[in-house]
């Protein structure tokens, strides 16, 4: 296998198994025994997007960050700590509840904000 699709593998497997999404840097982070340079890490996400393969994920106030593409349904938690993204599964029923009449809902977003297990305060 060409160097350049074991490291694009190397990425795919990191999203995978992440928490969260993930932006560049934190994969490059992540990928420092790897020996992954950030430009190949920026090469194989653009690839990855235009292969249907890799999602981007773009939350408020934060760089791009990427998810293996075809999840179901699912929100984030931005921690405001260390600026983790956090999957969360499951959604929140009832949105229609808070639209003003004679609208319709077709999608949505929610984004969670707060401290992550590893930020908070211990108890
Ligand atoms: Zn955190
Ligand atoms: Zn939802």
């Amino acid at each position: 296998m060409r160097e350049r699709s074991k490291q694009a593998q190397a990425i795919r497997k990191l999203l995978e198994e992440a928490a969260g999404p993930m932006s560049a840097n934190e994969l490059w982070s992540a990928s420092q025994e790897n020996g992954i340079g950030i430009a190949t890490i920026y090469r194989a996400l653009k690839r990855g997007v235009e292969a249907g393969e890799l999602c981007e994920a773009n939350l408020p106030g934060s760089p791009t960050r990427y998810e293996p593409a075809g999840r179901t349904h699912h929100h984030h938690f931005l921690c405001s700590e260390c600026h983790r993204a956090i999957d969360l599964h499951g959604c929140v029923p009832g949105l229609e509840a808070i639209l003003p009449p004679q609208f319709t809902l077709t999608d949505h977003e929610i984004l969670l904000f707060g401290l992550c297990a590893d930020c908070s305060p211990a108890s």
